[in-house]
């Protein structure tokens, strides 16, 4: 079992031409890295307020604007990827307002084959370990899930090019006994190599392209679970390991300020998108101690991310900041809620399973090898059933020891199990003949008994009757 936080780590977007830079500082220092957001002093009422100039976080590792796709894969997604292959589940998740580089990090760019993102290196990385490794049977799945509105969606359907997204079967949630979810009409597609891995990658983000039009402005409202399943055994050996690897592009987090144009955004503010305020609460039940109730189940993302949040799962966050000018107040926002997922701690454990078909063909091995020893012992080849002669056998045993009056007798049937049960079922059936008749042999005397009682009231009978017509005999004279 590995207890961590979940780790959470920061990446500056690059500063478009035309914008103006916000004012802030990254100081990777071990063991706290912080970044700093100087804010100035908000003058449009007129007077000088109170408000914080300066704000400082903390997260695991900054990424300034010139960070490379390589180095946030090798940084944050590989030691994710590796826990995945060695058994346990993952999660990785970008956070951020729309425009700051979620889908970039996750997905990557389509210009430059090094803009790749974390979703194609991470596949890149995880078949080219399980190619290396002989010692095990792997088996690789992914699905990809995208949840618009409350509504999930499978964007690996082949149903998806010829029909629109609203017309598709709803993915939905489903519970069982011991709590866990599963997710139904989500097809999980194998995939055998990258290369087939990359292509249904491809196809789920041209299906999310296509159900995007203007009026719903799915991608900055959706959220997208790209997961990878990996399942892997010893050869012949009964225990499987499973595990999952969510990559998720979350919904844009932009806030809509109470305030206004002109007041201070920071004040308060409330999110456009239903499941990310969901989200919020649920990490804020988490960060809390002593809470017991988590609402996880008020919203789609969150049920579907519950092992990722307070959960089994090695969790890793990725804040996307844009640090222009008019989007530093939206920053700020999002390192705050860094700041309080970075307080979670997660359990990750390995999630093992026993194959029954497996268990069976090595305990029928066991049971031959423990018999073949047995006979090896005994001199005698034993089957399950004992032989009509040896049943026989018994029987007289079993009687020569009932009818032996001698308290000292013994029974003695040799070291052989299935003589001894014999024995004692037979003892079993006399005894319970036994009772029987002796229950039996009870009823009849009382039914004797109260044939007599009736012929004495019978008797009484009579006799009052014979007194009574002398009585009235006497009378008529
Ligand atoms: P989001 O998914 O958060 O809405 P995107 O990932 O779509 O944001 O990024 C918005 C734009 O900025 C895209 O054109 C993307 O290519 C570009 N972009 C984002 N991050 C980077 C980066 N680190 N380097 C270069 N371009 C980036
Ligand atoms: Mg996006």
């Amino acid at each position: 079992m590995v207890k961590e936080t979940i780790r959470v780590y920061a990446r500056v977007k690059p500063l478009g031409r035309r914008q103006q830079a916000g004012s802030y500082s990254v100081d990777n220092e071990e063991p706290l890295p912080s970044l700093e957001i100087t804010v100035p002093r908000d003058l449009a009422d007129g007077f000088i307020n109170n408000k914080r100039e300066s704000y400082k976080f903390k997260f695991q590792k900054i990424f300034d604007q010139e960070a490379k796709q390589d180095v946030i894969f090798d940084i944050i997604a590989k030691p994710v990827a590796e826990c995945v292959l060695a058994g346990y589940n993952g999660t990785i998740f970008a956070y951020g307002q729309t425009g700051s580089g979620k889908t970039f990090t996750i997905t990557g760019g389509a210009e430059r084959y090094s803009d790749r993102g974390i979703i194609p290196r991470t596949l890149s990385y995880i078949f080219d370990q399980l190619q290396k490794d002989s010692s095990k049977v792997y088996t690789t799945h992914v699905s990809y899930l995208e949840i618009y509105n409350e509504c999930g969606y499978d964007l690996l359907d082949p149903r998806h090019e010829a029909s629109r997204m609203e017309d598709l079967p709803k993915v939905t949630i489903m519970e069982d006994s011991d709590q866990n979810i599963h997710l139904k009409n989500l097809s999980l597609q194998q995939a055998t190599n990258e290369e087939e891995a990359l292509n249904l990658l491809f196809l789920g983000d041209t299906n999310r392209m296509i159900a995007e039009t203007p009026m719903n402005q799915a991608s900055s409202r959706s959220h997208c679970i790209f997961t990878i399943h990996i399942s892997s055994k010893e050869p012949g050996s009964a225990t499987i390991r499973r595990s999952k690897l969510h990559l998720v592009d979350l919904a844009g987090s932009e806030r809509v300020a109470k305030t206004g144009i002109g007041g201070h955004l920071l004040t308060e503010a409330k999110y456009i998108n239903l499941s990310l305020h969901y989200l919020e609460q649920v990490i804020i039940a988490l960060a809390e101690k002593n809470r017991s109730h988590i609402p996880y189940r008020n919203s789609m993302m969150t049920s579907v991310l519950r092992d990722s949040l307070g959960g089994n799962c090695m969790t890793t966050m990725i804040s996307t900041l844009a640090m222009d000018k008019r989007n530093i107040d939206e920053s700020i926002s999002t390192c705050r809620f860094a700041q309080r997922v970075a307080l979670i701690k997660n359990e990750a454990v390995l999630n093992e399973e026993i194959d029954p078909r497996l268990m069976i063909v090595q305990l029928r091995k066991e049971i031959q090898d423990l018999k073949d020893e047995l006979a090896l012992v005994t001199g005698k080849q034993r089957t399950s059933e004992l032989s009509q002669e040896e049943l026989l056998q018994l029987d007289e045993l079993i009687d020569m020891f009932l009818k032996d009056n001698d308290p000292d007798s013994s029974l003695d049937v040799g070291a052989d199990m299935r003589k001894i049960k014999y024995c004692f079922v037979h003892m079993k059936v006399f005894f319970l003949n036994r009772d029987e008749n002796i229950s039996e042999e009870k009823d009849s005397n009382e039914e004797v008994e109260k044939l007599k009682g009736l012929l004495q009231q019978r008797d009484n009978e009579i006799s009052i009757l014979c007194s009574e017509e002398v009585l009235f005999g006497f009378e008529m004279i």
